[in-house]
């Protein structure tokens, strides 16, 4: 087809729309993330509904459209199946996508977002289970979404300053420090009792381990993600970090 255009595509989401139709969202290797019309997939025999399934990885044909473009063709590269066999893993994976969703924009390409993403469904999809008849520990899982939203927030332009007081740029020693979540990074305990760190609910305190795990996050590929061993009690403070510092950007 003339218009038509073709790209490497991972399915984000996937919503009804009018009788017949649906609402695909994909963050697309060509183009950054598009919401696309898809025409009859709720027709029993659509093929094209089979191959729109979200968490996968799909070649797409995109032809334009009046209002909206539509998703006139797909085949499936990549479905996933150890994440959709796995209920822990289905969480994360979604979890972690849908956050990239809300905070992406449409039409902006980045292929390091696009690989980021199709590593953290790899990783999850083949996450080494001691047993094979186990799910994903929930510990694993937490700990591999922090790393993933730190990456990819940091890739959009919001990397934690995690060396300096963002306050009074002196450097960071162990003790009583604390992070800002509104500004990304953070405060020492001298600013923080000046009242100059931020206010209220911006600011959470960090333990030294929490620091140290984020400045590994920040240096170190997703793939080393199961090479770090922390407690139970540290990937709940990462957890509570991540999630607030992930609200602050909505
Ligand atoms: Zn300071």
């Amino acid at each position: 087809m003339e218009d038509s255009k073709k790209t490497l595509a991972i399915v984000l989401n996937r919503q009804d729309y009018r009788e017949y139709d649906s609402l695909v969202s994909f963050y697309t290797l060509e183009f950054g993330k598009l919401t696309l019309m898809a025409r009859g997939t709720k027709r029993l025999k659509s093929k094209l509904a089979g191959h729109l399934e979200p968490i996968s990885v799909v070649d797409l044909m995109i032809i334009p459209g009046k209002g909206r473009d539509y998703a006139a063709g797909a085949i499936s590269q990549e479905v996933f199946s150890g994440i959709k066999a796995d209920l822990n893993k289905l969480y994360y994976a979604g979890l972690g996508l849908r956050w990239f969703r809300r905070l992406t924009s449409e039409n902006e390409p980045d292929k390091t977002l696009f690989f980021l993403v199709f590593e953290y469904l790899n990783i999850l999809d083949k996450y080494h289970l001691d047993d094979v008849s186990d799910e994903l520990p929930k510990d694993d899982g937490e700990l591999l979404f922090s790393f993933f939203a730190f990456k990819f927030l940091t890739e959009m332009g919001y990397k934690p300053e995690m060396e300096n007081c963002l306050a009074c740029q002196q450097k960071i020693t162990p003790g009583k420090n604390y992070f800002n979540l509104q500004n990304g990074g953070l405060i020492c305990e001298t600013c923080f009792l000046a009242n100059k760190g931020g206010i209220g609910r911006e600011l959470l305190t960090i333990s030294d381990n929490c620091v140290k795990v984020l400045r590994f996050m920040l240096e170190n590929g997703l793939n080393l993600s199961q090479k770090l061993k922390i407690d139970k009690k540290l990937i709940k403070e990462l957890a509570t970090l991540t999630k607030g510092f992930l609200n602050f950007r909505t």
